[in-house]
């Protein structure tokens, strides 16, 4: 056999024997938006393979949350382990299955806002958060505001910055905020939403928000007099689309082209936010993961745009995919594997 034919034919067996990792071999940033019918969990797996995911759905409800986002890791994503798990907030439709992903599948690091020693909206955070620092082994990490990571890639950068956190925000740097004299500001929020992490990605020109919980006050201080986040290309619609959040004056400044709204049937979806998310400028398509029972159809995005259609949480858990091309010049969102297909152009700064 000719030397090259017998390198060829290595090659081959090689690339037989080495388990699917995505991300790894397409150099694509993919995002996908796992349905915890109304919690909130999101998968991001770099260029490189490197998987982040941020929150975890709702514990119990037998197991519900726990087996999709362990469906979507093992078998759409790929993955045989997290290498980063994250909490935006303490609330249990965000973290209800950190410590039970952590019984089923190496993750490596751990990242919170810190944990606070009482929360005084759940009476039961002590025995929760027993349980979380047990998976953690008492190593998870604080993430604060302005803190920023670099992650390693075959060519286009990808890099993540804490926005919000703890209530405090990143320093007002930017242009000025063209909305932010419009803010209405509401009562207080004392509960962990206001504390949520909010993080801004950048793969290449491509920008993605997501804000966990975060309530309308702090929304507005983001953002006011200055914008430092910016104009973004896809921003996942925060604290599930309830109306107590997506404050205009943060949405409409940092002008979204394609939104993903993690709302449940009875959960979010809500006719404020979905009327401020139609009055977006640069928007081009919102997504929902579920379409809400009590709005009609016309107050929502187009059906085709709506992951999960029943009127119940028995459903098929459909989960949406964003990804981004290699140069992150473009991005396709798909919903499940067998959705269509809409291409997106990422905005130039
Ligand atoms: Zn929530």
């Amino acid at each position: 056999m000719p030397r090259s034919l017998t390198v060829v034919l290595l090659l081959f067996v090689a690339s037989l024997a080495r388990p699917a990792r995505a991300g790894q071999a397409d150099g694509r940033f993919d995002l996908y938006f796992i349905d915890v019918e109304g919690g909130a969990s999101t998968l991001l797996v770099t260029p490189a393979g490197e998987s982040i995911l941020i929150d975890s759905g709702y514990p119990g409800f037998q197991n519900r949350d726990l087996d999709r986002i362990l469906h979507v890791v093992r078998d759409v994503a790929k993955l045989d382990h997290l290498d980063h798990a994250v909490v935006s907030h303490w609330h249990l439709d965000h973290y209800g299955n950190h410590a039970a992903l952590a019984a089923n599948l190496k993750i490596r690091n751990f990242w919170d806002r810190g944990i606070p020693d009482d929360l005084q909206e759940d009476r039961q955070f002590l025995e929760r958060i027993t349980a979380y620092r047990a998976a953690t082994q008492n190593g998870s990490k604080k993430l604060s505001v302005g803190d920023a990571f670099t992650f390693p890639t075959p060519g286009t950068p990808l890099s993540v910055k804490v926005v919000t956190g703890s209530r405090e925000v990143i320093a007002n740097s930017g242009e000025p905020n063209p909305f932010a004299a419009a803010n209405k500001p509401q009562p207080e929020d004392k509960s962990d939403n206001a504390a949520s992490l909010s993080t801004l990605w950048s793969f290449g020109d491509f920008t993605f928000l997501t804000c966990g919980d975060l309530t309308w006050n702090i929304e507005a201080e983001l953002v006011t007099p200055n914008n430092p986040i910016g104009q973004v290309d896809l921003f996942m619609v925060t604290h599930h689309g309830l109306d107590v959040s997506n404050n205009p004056t943060l949405v409409h400044a940092i002008d979204p082209v394609v939104t993903v709204m993690c709302n449940g049937p009875k959960k979010g979806g809500g006719e404020q936010t979905l009327r401020t998310l139609a009055g977006v400028k640069s928007l081009q398509a919102s997504y929902q993961l579920h379409r809400n029972v009590n709005l009609p159809p016309e107050a929502q995005t187009t059906p085709a745009r709506i992951a999960n259609t029943e009127p119940t949480e028995n459903c098929a858990g459909r989960w949406i995919k964003a990804s981004v091309a290699p140069d992150g010049k473009s991005y396709t969102v798909q919903i499940a594997d067998d959705g269509p297909v809409e291409t997106f152009q990422t905005r130039t700064p």
